[in-house]
């Protein structure tokens, strides 16, 4: 028997949720226009790829022959701007922007613009820094709020070797930059590769003693080409506390061990800013999941670790109104897989992560 669940039911179904979630007595219609999933999730962040092009090739995120998307594939400044808007409708009130590297767009402040515009204020972007020192300024201007740079290692040969090429010193210039500016409070993104950098945990870790910026580790994931290489190469949660406690002391846990977004949080004695954790394969966080992401090539993108999405940039180029393009969106939202489907073998292979966004 096959039973078929159409939009209506789904939207209706979505208003029993936020009936419940709202105990019956604050319900508005403002609040209908939320977007939940089939188990109740309230989708209210979403992080856009701007571009799948990188100015670095990280080994973990990347082959280093990489090709990249012709552009005429990708969305256009409008387009994206056009989406931002109608997912605005539908209740998400945050915005990460991503890539590729986010910074070599040629559109990105007045995109930042565009969704400032769109009453979206929580705007946040992952960044490589190479471009920061320059972009900084207007872009705190534009409405950005703060940003996560990634750094893999302070060691300037590492650094090189890691990013096949990237110039450590021009990232700290922008961190730098960035703080100046108020970007912040500012994050440090750290993937950990064995065999290139597991041994820098504890430089990256000391920076907490000394600079209010939160340090979180990433567990390396598998993604497309560079599956096999991820999967061989991952460093545990536990090696890299153990590392750092080794040498700068232990490790407190904060907020009683729950998680703060994505990451669980730590703090050494005596430290400026927390180290977080997000090791999404050994301890994944999906029921708290509130995102979804949007692709460079307009795609809904459902669970960063699986391959379902959905195309939203061929309806629009094909002229969809936005209500058409607002129940697409409804009803890929309400198909959101649980969780992802590393345990069960399921690697997804079909883009790597520059392509996604992270
Ligand atoms: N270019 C920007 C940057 O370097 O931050 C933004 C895009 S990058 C894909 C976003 C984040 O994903 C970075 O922090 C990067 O380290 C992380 N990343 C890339 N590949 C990964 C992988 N296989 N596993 C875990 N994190 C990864």
């Amino acid at each position: 028997m096959t039973i078929v669940i159409d939009s209506d039911f789904c939207a209706c179904y979505n208003q029993f949720v936020i009936l419940d979630k709202l105990n019956g007595n604050r319900f508005t219609g403002e609040e209908a226009s939320m977007s939940f999933d089939a188990y109740g999730r309230d989708i209210h962040y979403l992080r856009i790829s701007l571009t799948d092009k990188c100015n670095m090739r990280c080994v973990y995120c990347m082959t280093e022959d990489m090709v990249f998307q012709p552009n005429e594939d990708l969305m256009s400044t409008a387009e994206i701007l056009r989406l931002v808007d109608i997912f605005a409708r539908l209740g998400i009130d945050k915005i990460r922007l991503t890539g590729g590297e986010p910074t070599v767009h040629p559109d990105l402040i007045e995109i930042v613009r565009g969704i400032r515009a769109a009453g979206i204020d929580r705007i946040s972007m992952t960044t490589n820094g190479l471009r920061l020192a320059e972009l900084a300024r207007p872009l705190k201007e534009a409405g950005l709020e703060r940003v996560n740079v990634s750094v893999d290692t302070l060691d300037p040969d590492r650094f090189r070797r890691v990013t096949r090429g990237g110039k450590l010193d021009k990232v700290m210039t922008g961190i730098y930059a960035a703080e100046t500016c108020g970007l912040t409070p500012l994050k440090i993104n750290a993937v950990v590769a064995r065999g290139f950098n597991e041994q820098d945990v504890i430089d990256l870790a000391r920076l907490t003693l000394t600079h209010p910026w939160q340090v979180r580790f990433i567990e390396m994931m598998p993604f497309g080409d560079v599956a096999g290489f991820a999967q061989d190469a991952v460093v545990s949660q536990e090696e890299i506390m153990q590392r750092i406690a080794a040498e700068l002391g232990p490790l407190t846990p904060l907020e009683d061990g729950r998680l703060d977004g994505e990451a669980r949080l730590y703090r050494l004695h005596g430290a400026l800013a927390a180290i977080g954790f997000i090791s999404t394969v050994t301890n994944p966080f999906c029921a708290s999941c509130s995102r979804v992401r949007l692709t460079a090539d307009g795609r809904l993108r459902l669970c960063l670790l699986r391959d379902d999405e959905g195309d939203l940039l061929t309806p629009l180029r094909n002229g969809a109104r936005d209500a058409e393009l607002e129940s697409m969106i409804r009803n890929l939202i309400w198909r959101k897989p649980w969780g992802h489907g590393l345990p069960d073998g399921v690697i997804p292979l079909e883009r790597v992560m520059s392509q996604i966004g992270g």
